[in-house]
């Protein structure tokens, strides 16, 4: 039997769907390339699209019988001026500037921003970022139905630009109703993974773990100043978080975000957590079939960090060179795989166990496997909890998440180190470790006379009750 195709990295990739990937050959190439989980952009695109896009990622997942996740990104609540007569304006520093409840099409003196709660919630002296923090505004007067503001940076204005209000917790929930329209069109389609904009409050990840109700898991999109305030109580709800450095790097001074996303990963770890390093990874591959020095390190820096899954968003949606954007990733985490400082590094910030069996035997099961040189760790997971426990470890040998969930295999196609398989149910420890043995042969990780280590929770299917592991030799 031919071996599987299997990733020889542990650093997982997300690549973002778009015109620019839409058929299935092209899919195809970036998977081969080296995309584990695709990203649908809801910001963009028409419903029959996302579909046509998960029809095409299923036909490829069957095709080569690997696990891919899909991550369905809503737009939450990215606030919008309206338009102008003009299509564009010329804003100078210094002139004031009026944004209103008014539909007509805005001048260079005024513009509707057709969201009455920021017109409420917004205070005097607050900064309002147009256009990805192109232009700046400071608001000066406040009234029931607009803002009077001062133009601090000036520039052009054009229609339908967005809005941001960073030193504003906004009253409104992180699902619009759009996103609660988008879900409930992708959700019985089968995703994996919510990505949730804009989260603010721990409710709203609360929310949309309702909505899901179980049928995807919660990643939260960190890119406002308030969510790293409340950073615990959110990832204390959520299932995964996107360090969203596009939206946080307008929000927050560009010298802030480095160490945002340092802390965000370091919470993530902490608590076991896939965590994804997002947005400008490889930009100038947008146009150009090679990434910047910046951009190599970037990526780099992010996978000695020890993050679970680097993203590409506009490069492979809408880029020149979605396969090479693929591929550059691919090598950049290679490398960096192969360095004895990165293996070093991931040692040294190790955390602790925390207080469970589930924990012990994790931590045991990556001694053990160092000691004896084992091929790979076997997580036998119901939930995928126990794959996940493991992961915390960061092992210098591979992990196999084995599931008799098609759904917990592709959610671990964003997990650190974890290559994930379906099986059928084992009746016995010893039929789970036949299982065991076999995929990790046939998937090319271990060879006859080889070791490998087998964690489970016995009785099987009971998550959260990992409890013993077993050294089995091929
Ligand atoms: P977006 O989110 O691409 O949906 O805006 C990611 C980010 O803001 O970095
Ligand atoms: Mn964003």
């Amino acid at each position: 039997m031919t071996e599987r195709l299997r990733r020889h990295r542990r650093t997982k990739i997300i690549a973002t769907l778009g015109p620019a990937s839409d058929t299935p050959e092209m899919i195809l190439h970036l998977f081969q390339a080296g995309a584990d989980v695709f990203r649908l952009n809801f910001s963009h695109g028409a419903h029959e699209e996302h579909a046509a896009r998960i029809e095409m990622i299923r036909a490829i997942e069957k095709k080569k019988g690997r696990p891919i996740g899909i991550l369905a990104d809503v737009q939450g609540p990215k606030l919008r001026v309206g338009k102008f007569q003009s299509g564009r304006v010329q804003l100078q520093a210094g002139q004031e500037f009026i944004l209103d409840m008014n539909p007509l099409p805005g001048d260079s003196r005024r513009v509707c921003l057709p969201h009455p709660e920021i017109i409420q919630a917004a205070e005097i002296g607050a900064t309002l970022l147009l256009d990805d923090g192109k232009l700046r505004l400071r608001i000066l007067r406040k009234r029931a139905d607009h803002l009077l503001t001062s133009v601090v940076h000036g520039g052009v204005l054009s229609d339908r630009k967005g809005v941001n209000v960073p030193d504003v917790v906004l009253p409104i929930p992180a699902l619009t109703a759009k996103d609660r329209a988008d879900l409930d069109f992708v959700l019985p389609l089968g995703i994996d993974y919510i990505g949730l904009s804009f989260v603010q409050r721990p409710e709203d990840v609360d929310e949309a773990k309702t909505l899901a109700a179980g049928r995807a898991a919660i990643m939260v999109k960190l890119e406002k100043p308030q969510a790293l305030d409340n950073l615990d109580a959110i990832l204390n709800r959520a299932d995964a978080v996107m360090v969203a450095r596009g939206d946080l790097g307008v929000e927050l001074p560009p010298e802030e975000v480095p160490i945002a996303q340092k802390r965000i990963l370091r919470a993530a770890q902490q608590r076991g957590m896939p965590v994804v390093v997002a947005t400008q990874m490889l930009e100038s591959m947008i146009t150009s079939p090679a990434p910047t020095r910046a951009e190599a390190s970037d990526v780099a820096n992010a996978v000695y960090d020890g993050a679970d899954a680097v993203m590409l968003s506009a490069e492979s949606a809408a880029g020149q060179y979605p396969r090479e954007a693929v591929n550059m990733m691919d090598r950049i985490i290679t490398r960096v795989e192969r360095d004895a400082d990165w293996r070093l590094g991931l040692d040294t910030k190790r955390p602790q166990p925390e207080h469970s069996s589930a924990d012990a035997i994790a931590a045991a099961s990556v001694q053990v496997a160092h000691t004896i040189g084992a091929q790979a760790i076997v997580a036998l997971t119901e939930s995928g909890s126990t794959a996940l426990r493991v992961a915390r470890e960061k092992p210098d040998c591979p992990i196999i998440g084995l599931t008799t969930s098609v759904t917990v295999a592709r959610r671990l196609a964003a997990v650190w180190g974890v290559h994930a398989v379906t099986t059928v149910a084992a009746s016995s420890m010893t039929q789970a470790i036949e299982h065991a043995q076999t995929v990790a042969r046939l998937d090319g990780f271990a060879r006859k006379g080889e070791e490998i280590i087998v964690v489970a929770g016995v009785p099987f299917g009971r998550p959260g009750t990992t409890n013993t592991l077993r050294v089995a030799k091929l």
